[in-house]
């Protein structure tokens, strides 16, 4: 039996001088030898002479010499000495490949008589391949959505040598995420699988790199990496955040238009279109949306429509923020209307005497208005005062509303009518204000006495 490796042609030329040698002669004897691969030139093989109980006269006389066919020759004899040679390095893997066992089978052929003896050299594995992989680096796009259990086929390493020498098993590092799989094929070698174990998260970490160790059962064990660079893929997995659930904001009233109310902001972790965020205002049942806009983009909020403090001294505007995935997140902005001084205060008289008798009783009521002033604090507190020098004056009686009474005699002969100028002002910083204006006359009222007096004069006529 060959077990070298040798192609059709030869091993019929072998057979057929094995045939042709037979004829002549017969094999004397056969010797084995058991030798490790690539040892050096020059190396001892063995005592062929001893072993086949030869002396060394006879090999000379017998022109001894090895007989192989046109197989490479790496064995040679000395005859000198009687053993056997390493002539050639022999590479075990480069011979019998993953064959075993794997050895060289050659003659030596004497002559006067001429005689051949069988020579069979077990050539035996030593470690000197590392299992090792076709590419350095396996690469693979996951996405963060994988579901745990996905399976992703690997690489698989070889190793040239046999046996215990060759590829054993894998190890897998790190195992965060992934776990190694083997599955054991019917040749003999293994499926490399790994198994996704813990969901991956792209925004925690995006690129993921793990080394697929190879090793043999030799000593010293060797060993062979490949690296699997995974690229995490984005999926819709994070909605927008607001930076805050409430903003505070406020606006003066009649604020020009695009003025900036405030800005709100919210940031979503994923990447691309899935963290582009989209701004909106949702308010449907009131009329922010027609006093305010916000730029979808960057969350500016401006004034477009009038802002009255008189109409509404507060807003509250709901804001949406969505990625275009889908995913939402709202925020409300409290804005305050901050009054300022827009209004003059309204004097309304709420009744009059136009005359007024010449001896009524100092307080007598004139007149009593109301003065209304719809801004707020002091831009609405209101101050009334009369003209100097006339016998009236101004009384509050309740918040806003004031009566003007008489304040001393009245004195018909002296003057028949008074022109009496209210002004009613606001503490507003400038102040506003408003003036009525009241023409009161004072009749002449006869006396009692007055009046008997007269009729008496009457009597007399
Ligand atoms: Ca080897
Ligand atoms: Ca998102
Ligand atoms: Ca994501
Ligand atoms: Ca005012
Ligand atoms: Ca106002």
């Amino acid at each position: 039996m060959v077990f070298c490796k040798m192609s059709d042609r030869t091993m019929a030329r072998q057979v057929l001088l094995f045939i042709w040698f037979l004829s002549l002669s017969s094999a004397l004897g056969q010797v084995s030898y058991s030798i490790p691969e690539e040892m050096a030139k020059g190396s001892l093989v063995g005592n062929i002479a001893q072993d086949l109980g030869l002396d060394l006269k006879r090999l000379k006389s017998g022109k001894a010499r090895i007989f192989t066919g046109d197989s490479a020759e790496y064995i040679e004899l000395n005859k000198e000495r009687g053993i056997l040679l390493i002539k050639e390095r022999i590479d075990r893997e480069s011979l019998c490949g993953q064959t075993t066992p794997c050895a060289l089978h050659f003659q030596i052929i004497l002559e006067n008589p001429m005689e051949f003896y069988s020579v069979t050299i077990e050539v035996t594995d030593i470690n000197d391949h590392s299992p090792s992989f076709k590419r350095a680096e396996m690469k693979f796009r996951i996405s963060e959505s994988a579901a745990t259990g996905a399976v992703f086929v690997l690489e698989r390493a070889m190793d040239l040598d046999v046996g215990i020498n060759g590829l054993q098993t894998y190890i897998l590092k790190a195992t965060d995420n992934f776990s190694l799989k083997l599955q054991s094929q019917a040749d003999g070698s293994k499926l490399v699988e790994m198994v996704l174990l813990k969901p991956l998260d792209r925004e925690k970490q995006d690129h993921l790199s793990l080394v697929l160790t190879a090793i043999d059962g030799g000593d010293p064990q060797l060993s062979g990496t490949a690296q699997i660079l995974i690229t995490v893929l984005d999926a819709n997995d994070n909605a927008p955040v607001f930076t805050h659930k409430t903003y505070k904001a406020s606006i003066t009233e009649n604020a020009f238009k695009d003025t900036v109310v405030t800005i709100v902001s919210a940031s979503d972790l994923d990447e691309g279109s899935y963290g582009k965020i989209t701004y909106a205002i949702t308010n449907t049942l009131d009329n922010v949306p027609e006093l305010f806009e916000i730029n979808e983009t960057n969350g500016e909020m401006r004034v477009t429509g009038n802002i009255d403090y008189e109409k509404a001294r507060h807003y509250q505007i709901h804001v949406q923020a969505s990625d275009d995935g889908g995913l939402t997140d709202s925020c409300k902005i409290d804005v305050d209307v901050i009054d300022i001084n827009d209004n003059k205060p309204q004097i309304n008289i709420m009744s009059k005497l136009t005359t007024i008798s010449e001896n009524s009783n100092p307080g007598t009521v004139v007149t009593m208005i109301n003065a209304q002033d719809p801004d707020a604090e002091e831009n609405g507190k209101i101050l009334c005062s009369v003209n100097e020098n006339i016998p009236f004056t101004l009384k509050s009686t309740n918040t806003n509303f004031f009566s003007l009474v008489t304040d001393g005699d009245l004195d018909r002969e002296r003057e028949s009518e008074y022109n009496i100028s209210m002004t009613c002002a606001d503490e507003g910083v400038p102040s506003l204000s408003s003036r009525a204006d009241l023409a009161v006359r004072a009749s002449l009222v006869w006396t009692a006495v007055e009046h008997r007096h007269s009729r008496m004069r009457k009597g007399r006529h």
